[in-house]
C-alpha cells in the first residue's frame, strides 16, 4: 500500500498522504500506510468511526477539507504520527458497495486551500484505490499465489491509472480489419478465468459457518446465472442461453449440493470441498463411454469456478461487462464467447488471430466491428476507458477528444443509415444487369442467427456451422437436443434450404477445456471430418439428428475438409448404417437429402472430378482453401499479409472445382469469407459460381454489388486474371470492375469500397 500513498501524495502535490482502513474485528479505522507521517505509527494509530477528521469523513461519507486542521472542532491530535507539522488537511472516504472500507487523507505543511477540482481528483483517487485495497485484503485472506509479484491485473491497472492520467489524446493503434462498423464504448480487458488450483484459501474456523457461506455463494452464483440466462435468452435465443441453463441445473442438483455440504463438514474448507467434489464428478464422467457425458465435466468445473468467485466476493480476475463494451483480448477463440454476455459487446479487438479466424467470423455474425493483430494492445488499454473502434479501417483510438468523438458519432450514424438502405433491398433479386441470377445464402452457427438471415433477406442457409453449438453448450449436445435444434432451423427456413455441415472441430476451433489431443500442428492434424470418422459415436449421433430433422424441412448434408474419396466413402458407410437404423425404428426422414462436400483443401479441388461423381454438391470453403494452398495459417496475424484468397493459385483451384462440378452437373457454391469480399464477388460470379454464402449482414452488400455488374464483363475479367501472376494484379482487376460499375460512387457503400481498395492495393 505504500506505493499507493506515495502516488497520491505526488498527484496532489501534498506533503503527507495516509491510508486508514476499517478493521473488521474492531470496527475502527487503523492507519495502514503513510508517507509524511512517522512510519512507526503505522498499525499503531486507531480511531473509532466518527472520531477525529478522518473519522468524520468516514461517518459522513463526505470529504472533509480544512485549511487549518487544528482549528477544526473535530480535530484529534495523535502525537505518535508527528502531524503537528502539518497545517491543511483533506480526507475522503473509500466506499465500496455502500460500505466505508477506509479513508484516504492528505496534509500539507504550508497553508493550502484545496479547490473543488482537487477534491474531485482526490475522490477519484480514492475510488481507484478502493478495489486495490479490497483485492489486497482478499489476496491476504485467501493467500492467492500469483507468480507476478506486482499484484493482480486489476491492482496494476488501478495503480497505472493513478500514476498518470492519459494526457495524450487520440492514441491510434492499427490492426487487421475483420468486421465492419463503428463502435464508441468502454474498454473491457478480457482476462483469463480464475483457476481453483491457484488458490490457497483460508476457511472459517467454524465449519458450520463455512457451509453457510458456501451455500450463500451457490445461491449468488445461481442468481447471477439466472439473470444472464434470462437476458441472453430473450435477446439471442435459447441456444446461447443454454450454456447457463446447464450450469443452473448443476447448482440445483441436490446430489451436488449435498456432497459439497458433506465435504465441507468433513474438511472444514469450502475450496477443498469444491475441488474434491469436482474431482469425483470428473472421474465418473471421464469413465463414461458417451462423449456427451464425458464433456459435462467442463460444466461442473465452470460451476465450481463461479461458486468460488462468489465465495471470494469479487470476480477479481475480471470486471463486469458493461453495456457497449469494447472487448480487448489476447486471442479470441470461439468458445470464449460462451463466457461473455455477448449482447453487451460493442466491438472486439484482439492481439492475435487472422481475418478469417473463427473469432473474427463470430464477430461478423454478431455484427460488431472487430480488428485483430495488434500485439501489446491488452497492455496499452485500461478497463473502463473510452475508445473508438473503426472496423473497416482496422483502427482503435484510445482517449479520443471531443472533436474526434463528434466525428465518429456522425460516421456511426452514416453507417447505420447505409446498412438500413441496403437492408431495404431485401426483396429484390440478386441478379446482374444482364440477368444472371445468383443465390445469396447465409452462414450461421447459432439459433439466434436465424433472425439475421431473415432480417438481411438471405435465400436460405448455405452453411450451418454445427460446431458453434458445441461452443455455446460447452460440450456438444446429444442426438435428441441436436435433432430438435436442426428441426427448428429447417422449419423456420422452409421451403428455403439449410445446408448443415457436420462437426468441424480442431484447428483454431478448439473447445476450451475439452480434452482434445494436443497436436504440434493442429491445422494439419486430427480435425474436422477426420475427427468425426475417428469418433463414430458422436458422428453417427449427429447424422441421425440431421436425418431426423430432414423430415421437417429442406436439409442438405455437408462434410467438411474432405481430402480424398476414401473419406467420403467412409462417411457414406456410416450414413447407410444410420439410415438403416432409422428405417427399422420407423423414424421418418427425407430419403433425398443431398450429400455434399466442402472443397477446402487443394487435394479436393485437384481431384474434384472424382469427388463430384459420388456426391450431390460442392461448397468451396475458401478460408481453409487459401490457408492450405498458400501454406498460411489463417489465424496467424504475422502472416496475415500473405493470406489472400485472390492469389492466382487459389483462383485456379476454385476454377478447377467449378469446372468439375459443371461436368458432373452438380451445384457449387462458395461459403468462405471470400463470398462477401467485394473485390472477389465479381470474379467468383465470372467464374460461374451459382451461390454465395456469407455472414447474414453481408448479404445485402453482395446483392448491391451483383446488381451493378454485367456478367459479360465478368467473364472478360476472369480471362485477365488467368494471365495474372500475383494477387496484387487480381486486386487491380477486381478494383477496376467495381470502379467501372460505378460502385465507388454509391452513396452507401462507395466510401467503404474505396477504403477497401486502397488497402488491398497497398497490400494490407
Ligand atoms: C472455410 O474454410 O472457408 C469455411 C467456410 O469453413 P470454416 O471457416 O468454418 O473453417
Ligand atoms: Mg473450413
Amino acid at each position: 500500500m505504500s506505493n499507493v500513498v506515495e502516488l497520491v501524495a505526488k498527484r496532489l502535490d501534498a506533503d503527507a498522504c495516509s491510508l486508514y482502513l476499517t478493521d473488521a474485528a474492531t470496527d475502527e479505522l487503523t492507519l495502514e500506510a503513510t508517507i509524511g507521517l512517522y512510519q512507526d505509527s503505522v498499525s499503531q494509530v486507531s480511531l473509532p468511526h466518527g472520531e477525529g477528521l478522518v473519522g468524520l469523513a468516514s461517518t459522513t461519507g463526505q470529504p472533509v477539507v480544512t485549511v487549518h486542521a487544528r482549528e477544526h472542532d473535530q480535530y484529534k491530535y495523535f502525537p505518535e504520527t508527528g502531524e503537528e507539522r502539518f497545517e491543511s488537511f483533506m480526507a475522503v472516504p473509500m466506499i465500496v458497495r455502500g460500505a466505508t472500507i477506509g479513508v484516504l487523507a492528505v496534509q500539507t505543511i504550508e497553508t493550502r486551500e484545496f479547490d473543488s477540482n482537487e477534491v474531485e481528483m482526490f475522490q477519484t483517487c480514492a475510488q481507484l484505490i478502493a478495489p486495490v485495497v479490497i483485492n489486497a485484503r482478499l489476496l491476504a485472506l485467501v493467500g492467492l499465489t500469483d507468480e507476478d509479484s506486482s499484484g493482480t491485473t486489476a491492482e496494476r491497472e488501478a495503480l497505472e491509472n493513478l500514476a498518470s492520467d492519459r494526457e495524450e489524446r487520440n492514441i491510434e493503434h492499427r490492426g487487421i480489419p475483420t468486421s465492419r462498423g463503428i463502435a464508441i464504448g468502454t474498454i473491457y480487458r478480457l482476462e483469463t478465468p480464475l483457476k481453483l488450483e491457484r488458490l490457497h484459501y483460508t476457511p472459517n474456523q467454524d465449519p458450520k459457518r463455512e457451509v453457510e457461506e458456501l451455500m450463500d455463494a451457490i445461491g449468488e452464483a445461481r442468481r447471477e446465472l439466472d439473470g444472464m440466462r434470462e437476458k441472453l435468452g430473450s435477446k439471442f435465443g435459447l441456444d446461447l442461453a443454454a450454456v447457463f441453463q446447464t450450469h443452473i441445473q448443476i447448482l440445483e442438483d441436490k446430489g451436488f449440493v449435498a456432497k459439497l455440504r458433506r465435504e465441507v463438514l468433513a474438511t472444514g474448507n469450502a475450496l477443498t470441498a469444491l475441488t474434491n467434489v469436482i474431482g469425483t464428478y470428473r472421474k465418473t464422467f471421464e469413465r463414461m463411454s458417451d462423449p456427451y457425458f464425458r464433456e459435462r465435466v467442463n460444466d461442473i468445473e465452470d460451476v465450481g469456478q463461479r461458486v468460488m468467485e462468489s465465495l471470494l466476493g469479487e470476480r477479481h480476475h475480471t470486471t463486469p461487462l458493461s453495456e457497449g463494451a469494447i472487448v480487448v483480448a489476447s486471442n479470441l477463440l470461439p468458445g470464449m464467447f460462451a463466457r461473455l454476455e455477448v449482447e453487451k459487446i460493442a466491438a472486439i479487438v484482439s492481439e492475435h488471430g487472422g481475418p478469417t479466424s473463427h473469432g473474427a467470423i463470430f464477430a461478423r455474425t454478431l455484427e460488431v466491428p472487430a480488428l485483430t493483430g495488434i500485439p501489446g494492445i491488452q497492455a496499452a488499454v485500461r478497463s473502463g476507458e473510452t475508445a473508438i473502434v473503426d472496423g473497416a479501417e482496422g483502427l482503435i483510438i484510445l482517449s479520443p477528444d471531443e472533436g474526434l468523438l463528434y466525428e465518429y458519432r456522425r460516421a456511426q450514424k452514416r453507417y447505420t443509415v447505409a446498412i438500413e438502405h441496403l437492408d431495404a433491398l431485401r426483396d429484390r433479386p440478386a441478379e446482374t444487369r444482364d440477368g444472371r441470377s445468383i443465390r445469396l445464402t447465409a452462414n450461421v452457427g447459432l439459433m439466434s442467427d436465424l433472425r439475421l438471415v431473415n432480417q438481411h433477406g438471405a435465400d436460405g442457409i448455405g452453411l450451418f456451422r454445427t460446431e458453434m453449438l458445441a461452443f455455446a453448450h460447452r460440450g456438444f449436445p446429444g442426438e435428441e437436443e441436436q435433432a430438435q435444434l436442426y428441426e427448428r432451423v429447417a422449419k423456420s427456413m422452409a421451403p428455403r434450404t439449410v445446408t448443415i455441415r457436420t462437426l468441424d472441430l480442431g484447428g483454431d476451433k478448439e473447445m476450451p477445456d475439452v480434452s482434445m489431443r494436443l497436436e504440434d500442428n493442429p491445422q494439419l492434424g486430427c480435425r474436422s471430418i477426420r475427427l468425426s470418422l475417428a469418433n463414430q459415436g458422436i458422428f453417427k449421433a449427429q447424422l441421425r439428428a440431421i436425418y431426423r430433422a430432414s423430415a421437417a424441412g429442406n436439409i442438405r448434408l455437408m462434410l467438411p475438409m474432405v481430402t480424398s474419396i476414401d473419406e467420403l466413402r467412409s462417411a457414406k458407410v456410416l450414413i447407410a448404417e444410420v439410415l438403416d437404423d432409422l428405417k427399422r425404428a420407423g423414424i421418418p426422414y427425407d430419403e433425398n437429402v443431398p450429400l455434399g462436400l466442402m472443397i477446402e483443401v487443394p487435394s479436393a479441388a485437384i481431384t474434384a472430378d472424382v469427388l463430384a461423381r459420388e456426391c450431390d454438391f460442392f461448397s468451396i470453403g475458401t478460408n481453409d482453401l487459401t490457408q492450405y494452398t498458400l501454406a498460411v495459417d489463417r489465424g496467424n496475424e504475422h502472416v496475415a499479409h500473405i493470406y489472400d484468397p485472390l492469389h492466382p493459385a487459389v483462383l485456379s483451384l476454385i476454377d478447377a472445382s467449378i469446372r468439375a462440378a459443371s461436368r458432373a452437373n452438380i451445384p457449387i457454391s462458395v461459403c468462405g469469407e471470400m463470398a462477401s469480399n467485394p473485390l472477389a464477388v465479381p470474379l467468383l460470379v465470372g467464374l460461374g459460381i451459382q451461390e454465395l454464402s456469407s455472414a447474414p449482414s453481408a448479404v445485402p452488400l453482395v446483392k448491391e454489388i451483383i446488381r451493378e455488374l454485367d456478367f459479360g464483363d465478368l467473364e472478360a475479367d476472369v480471362r485477365k486474371t488467368q494471365k495474372a501472376g500475383t494477387a496484387a494484379e487480381v486486386h487491380q482487376i477486381g478494383a477496376a470492375r467495381l470502379r467501372d460499375a460505378g460502385l465507388l460512387e454509391h452513396p452507401d457503400i462507395g466510401p467503404w469500397l474505396q477504403t477497401l481498395i486502397d488497402k488491398a492495393l497497398l497490400g494490407h
